[in-house]
């Protein structure tokens, strides 16, 4: 029987996390790691809140608020409701039992571990018991300036509900940030490399953003290919395409791929997006044209199953032209 391929998924909140769960929840958990994305990250009540780690931890745990996408299920609000009578600021949504999650982190940050090991601590108290791995320990966060100002990721999506208007984007802290050394190992020793279908710019950019991670993916032997999270030019929630425009590019797959320049062997895109096939077969990208919407837990696995199959196709295709490269270079 052909073994299972070891897989790392680059994942951001909503959009990775239906990636990370079909592969969950597929014959390919054995041999899953994910890489979250901690640029979203910020002090509310001065706990610190990790918004696309804990999405991917409960998604995981089958404890997410189904509808929302984000959250808990069968949440209170009670703490919320009382630190509004005091006074406080509560634009940010925070049920319940989420605030233990915050609780439970920021204790054990101010213990001094490293917020990896928290993050995979977490993990595991939730059940979810494959690596679940940050990018770096060290602190990075997205900025966006914005006609009302420089406003961090959260005020942007949360706060302003992505209504002001953007002028440029900065992931501060990245350029100093120092990979993890799971991370690195895990991207090392994978035969796949998948980019889920997440936010481009602050998202996945925000991971490769870390210049280790970057050149790690660049170095790499693993078949690397990417699902973009646009359908019929159009994101299909959240604020990807505003984030595109605002760094001056559409939101195509061939967008997608410039940004992950040098990241990349193959494309998975939607149906919709078909005519942007030859502009990626142009640039040396093999493509994969499916339905990647994901609604449904199957739609999350099928799809899943699909970009496995297709990335091993493509490393069988990159074997054999390396080998009848070295086969011509011997005659
Ligand atoms: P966030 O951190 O919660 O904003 O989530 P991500 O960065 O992980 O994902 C946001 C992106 O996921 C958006 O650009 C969406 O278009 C994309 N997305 C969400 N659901 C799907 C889906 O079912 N299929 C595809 N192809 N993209 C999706
Ligand atoms: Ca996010």
């Amino acid at each position: 029987m052909k073994s299972s391929p070891r897989i790392t998924l680059l994942a951001g909140g909503v959009g990775g996390a239906k990636a990370a769960l079909g592969l969950y929840l597929s014959e390919h958990k054995a041999n899953l790691s994910v890489i979250g994305n901690i640029a979203d990250d910020e002090e509310f009540h001065g706990l610190w809140v990790s918004p696309d780690i804990d999405t991917l931890t409960y998604t995981l745990a089958g404890r997410i608020n189904q509808q929302q996408g984000w959250g808990l299920e069968n949440e209170t609000h009670q703490v919320l409701d009382g630190l509004n009578q005091l006074g406080s600021d509560t634009w940010m949504f925070l049920g319940d039992q989420d605030f233990a999650t915050h609780i439970y982190r920021t204790e054990q940050r101010k213990k001094g571990i490293r917020p990896s090991a928290i993050a995979q601590d977490i993990a595991w108290k939730n059940g979810v018991d494959i690596p679940l791995l940050l990018p770096t320990d060290d602190v990075m966060q997205t900025r966006v300036l914005t006609n009302k100002g420089s406003l961090s990721f959260q005020e942007y999506f949360v706060r302003e509900q992505c209504k002001v208007e953007i002028t440029a984007i900065a992931i501060e802290g990245a350029e100093q940030a120092t990979a993890t050394a799971e991370a690195l190992e895990a991207i090392k020793n994978s035969d796949l490399i998948i980019i889920a279908p997440s936010n481009p710019v602050v998202s996945i950019g925000a991971i490769l953003a870390v210049s280790e991670i970057r050149r790690a993916l660049e170095e790499t032997s693993a078949t690397r290919v990417a699902i973009s999270p646009f359908i019929g030019g159009k994101t299909v929630k959240g604020p990807a395409d505003q984030m595109m425009q605002a760094i001056g590019m559409d939101s195509s797959p061939a967008s997608v791929a410039e940004l992950y320049q040098g990241c990349l062997d193959a494309m998975v895109i939607d149906h919709e997006d078909a005519e942007s096939e030859a502009s990626l077969l142009n640039s040396g990208l093999e493509v994969f044209i499916t339905n990647t919407l994901m609604k449904t837990d199957d739609e999350k696995t099928q799809l899943m199953q699909v970009c496995v199959g297709f990335a091993e196709e493509v490393a069988q295709q990159k074997r054999l032209s390396t080998a009848a490269q070295l086969t011509q270079e011997a005659c």
